[in-house]
């Protein structure tokens, strides 16, 4: 078996261990059916048990009532972008969107498509570096629906609690946070993520949508792009990553394995405040670049005072087996993706390694 090294991706990003080896066991042929996933038909009773307990499984992970569909579609949580106003803004065209950074500013540029968009808020004369406080938001009473991204991948900035938004339906882009906790997802109209960051592969967005928005779509979309369809056809109108859900399936059963969302989230705090501590304590060397209250749990953002030194710290981490470190180009610096799947092993380690490179270049 070959040796793993330490995977701070962004996405798609590190998947628990116990799903890739069962995953592999599988491969080459189903137990007692002698064909692979790869292999099998999106209608044959083998998968509609695979996309059927998956869905039994989210549902009880995040305690998703009977008044929602779940979903498993394709084009990535940047089709959402376009999908969701198409579908969800008429007939009154206008909607409101919380910008908190890169992924919502292009969420706005195809809602524009569609309609009329309010900005509610946006922390972008800022760099991104916070959440807006609940007083900042400006809601139109009558907008279609309100959209937030729920966790700021790029910046590494998350919403601790969702935004108040009274009767409006609330419209999320979980793609990098979904499943880190328990969430009250009666709370929200439509979730979507695309399943790389946190849930399974590339190639599949999960998506939770209350029955009534459903009603929304309109007969004159595009057969493709119109989530009634979708839901009337169980994510099966034409054929899905089949293999996608059945890793996301898999993915399911090791959160519940491990307790439970709950469970998750405990083990989530743990590895973040581990990374953000060595951050503090650091005395100005390492510098986060969200603000303490804003802090994501899934992606840490920090910089050094140059990046010549970033650029030495990454070189030298990638060369000892920590990998993906390097924060995206719009921020700089360097970014530890730590989802579920990342072990407290990996954070810990990680922390003794910047312990040491300030010691040696501080
Ligand atoms: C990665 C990401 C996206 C884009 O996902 P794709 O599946 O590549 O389209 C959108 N929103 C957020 C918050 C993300 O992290």
């Amino acid at each position: 078996m070959q040796k793993r090294i330490y995977n701070f991706s962004a996405g798609p990003a590190v998947l628990p261990e116990d799903v890739l080896k069962e995953a592999q066991k599988n491969l080459f042929a189903l137990p007692g059916l002698g064909m692979s996933i790869l292999e099998i038909s999106h209608r044959s009773k083998t998968f509609d048990k695979i996309i059927t307990e998956a869905k039994a499984d989210l549902k009880s992970l995040l305690s998703i009532n009977d008044d929602y569909e779940l979903l498993f579609l394709q084009g990535g949580a940047s089709l959402q972008f376009s999908m969701v106003p198409l579908n969800l803004m008429p007939p009154k065209n206008k909607a409101d969107y919380i910008v908190t950074g890169s992924w919502s500013k292009k969420a706005v540029k195809e809602a524009k498509r569609v309609g009329t968009v309010n900005i509610a808020a946006t922390t972008e004369g800022e760099n991104f570096k916070r959440i807006p406080k609940q007083e900042e938001l400006k809601l139109d009473p009558e907008a279609s629906y309100v959209h937030f991204t729920s966790n700021n991948t790029i910046h590494g900035t998350e919403w601790y609690k969702e935004p108040e938004v009274g009767n409006i339906p609330l419209v999320c882009d979980a793609s990098s946070d979904i499943l880190h906790k328990k969430i009250d997802v009666s709370k929200y109209a439509f979730i979507y993520a695309g399943a790389q960051k946190n849930m399974g592969p590339s190639g599949v967005t999960f998506i939770i949508i209350r029955k009534n928005m459903v009603e929304r779509s309109s007969d004159s979309l595009h057969t493709m792009l119109n989530y009634k369809i979708h839901v009337e056809n169980n994510s099966l109108y034409n054929t899905p990553t089949t293999f996608g859900i059945y890793i996301i399936g898999l993915v399911a059963k090791w959160l519940k394995k491990l307790g439970g969302l709950d469970a998750m989230y405990r083990l989530n705090k743990e590895k973040a405040d581990l990374l953000y501590k060595c951050i503090d304590e650091s005395g100005g060397y390492y510098k986060g670049h969200a603000e303490k209250e804003s802090r994501s749990l899934m992606n840490i953002t920090f910089n050094l005072a140059s990046e010549d030194l970033e650029k030495k710290l990454i070189a030298e981490a990638t060369a000892a087996g920590f990998d993906g470190l390097k924060g995206h180009r719009s921020v700089g610096g360097l970014r530890a993706s730590i989802y579920n799947a990342f072990p407290q092993k990996g954070v810990e380690d990680l922390v003794s390694f910047m312990k040491a490179f300030q010691k040696k270049n501080g």
